[in-house]
């Protein structure tokens, strides 16, 4: 625990975490890891990990099935590795290659192999996946704040240059279209900073073991919301940002390329978008809906009227859609993504009313104009899943 919790660069250490594999990745119950128990007592890990960033690390948390258990997630356990026997890299964990992957260039990913390296059980040696769950909340949440990050960044970049750069006799930042476009980026950008550092606040609380019953369940389901939409929203953001700098936007000695290259990965790693909008579902089993209902109406208590309609229509416009398909499973994991993409817009939107009320007071304006803003882009992102039209278009 002292390297996990250390802030010294010379004792911290680095833990990655060992799930996906290259037939279970989304799929984690297809897990082809085994762990074996030697004689004395040690379990060992057996199998190939298909992705592994921070492998430079000197631990992890890893997915594998007990020899003998059934198929299945259920039957999986989690177990802590640590990579290092002193200096050297333990010989039972063999690094078969990097990827050669599009972005985050600094971070090492690897495909990698254990050859029965020591392992640690952590809790019961079943639900692995469920034991697992707190620790992608903090990676969610994490991922979740580097996409806000990567979009402040991108915009502050664009704004600069907006200031400096002449077109047809005026700086961009006076051209109304330019002026517009990056006007739309800031609101959506606040509308994510807002979700993202509620989020923050909530982990805080649950984990501080401060938190109402009614803010765990809303961090359950926020969790997967703000990092499905943050992270669609940075690479939208970072594309728009290189488009801002016109060709130069594309051009590698900028630096801007790379922004978009990172930013693509905040869509994929920790679960893709389709996959945390079939949790986002799933987490809706524990009054979730409710409490979320109740956090809304709280927020938007310094919204003026015609934004607190637009909101409330939104989430009843989930709700009814919810209830309308609640029956029928491919419907509704077909319209997962877009009921997903409404709740975190309607949050938002509900956070950005709470600040533009306390800012209000305060005589500063902007706030409010950023929630007049993201209402504009509209709230509703629900589809009809016309799963036979889905069929032809496939066809
Ligand atoms: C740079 C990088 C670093 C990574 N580092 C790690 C790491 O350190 N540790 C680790 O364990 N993993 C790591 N990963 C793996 C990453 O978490 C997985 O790639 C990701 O979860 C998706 O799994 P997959 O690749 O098997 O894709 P698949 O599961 O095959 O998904 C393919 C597509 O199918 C969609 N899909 C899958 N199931 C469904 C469904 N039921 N309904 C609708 N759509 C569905 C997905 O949304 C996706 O679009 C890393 C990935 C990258 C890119």
């Amino acid at each position: 625990m002292p390297h996990f919790l250390s802030r010294d660069a010379a004792s911290f250490w680095l833990s990655g975490q060992w799930m996906t594999e290259t037939i279970g990745g989304s799929d984690v119950g297809a897990t082809e890891t085994i762990a074996k128990q030697d004689a004395d007592g040690q379990w060992r890990l057996h199998g190939r990990k298909w992705f592994s960033s921070a492998v430079v690390g000197e631990a992890a948390l890893a997915l594998a099935r007990p020899e003998g258990a059934t198929d299945g997630p259920a039957a999986l356990a989690l177990f802590y590795v640590e990579t290092m026997d002193g200096r050297q890299r333990r010989p039972e964990l063999v690094i078969d290659r990097l990827k050669d992957k599009l972005g985050t260039h600094e971070l090492p990913t690897a495909e990698i192999h254990l050859d029965g390296l020591p392992a640690w059980p952590l809790g019961e040696l079943a639900h692995g996946v469920r034991q697992v769950a707190p620790m992608l909340n903090i990676t969610r949440t994490w991922n979740t704040v580097c996409a806000v990050a990567s979009m402040a960044r991108a915009l502050s970049l664009a704004r600069d240059y907006a200031t400096r750069r002449q077109a047809f006799g005026r700086p961009l930042i006076e051209q109304p279209l330019h002026a517009r476009t990056l006007a739309d980026m800031q609101a959506e950008f606040e509308g994510a900073f807002a979700l993202a550092f509620e989020v923050a606040h909530l982990l805080g609380r649950v984990e501080h073991g401060t938190a109402a019953a009614h803010e765990a369940a809303l961090l359950r389901l926020l969790t997967p919301l703000a990092k499905l939409w943050t992270g669609k929203l940075a690479v939208k953001l970072c594309s728009e940002a290189l488009e801002c700098f016109g060709g130069a936007g594309y051009i590698e000695d900028t630096g801007l390329p790379q922004l978009l290259r990172d930013a693509q990965v905040y869509a994929l790693w920790e679960g893709t978008t389709n996959v945390l909008s079939l949790d986002s579902l799933r987490a809706l089993g524990g009054g979730q809906l409710t409490a979320l209902r109740t956090a809304i109406g709280h927020w938007l208590g310094g919204a003026d009227g015609r934004s607190a309609g637009a909101m409330l229509a939104a989430l009843d416009a989930a709700e009814t859609w919810l209830d309308h398909h609640a029956a029928h499973r491919e419907s509704l994991e077909a319209g997962a993504r877009g009921f997903a993409l409404t709740l975190a817009r309607c949050c938002a939107a509900a956070l950005l009313a709470r600040q533009a009320g306390w800012s209000a007071q305060r005589g500063d304006p902007r706030p409010t104009a950023a929630l007049r803003r993201f209402i504009d882009h509209g709230l509703d992102r629900l589809v009809s899943p016309e799963i036979d039209d889905t069929a032809l278009l496939l066809g």
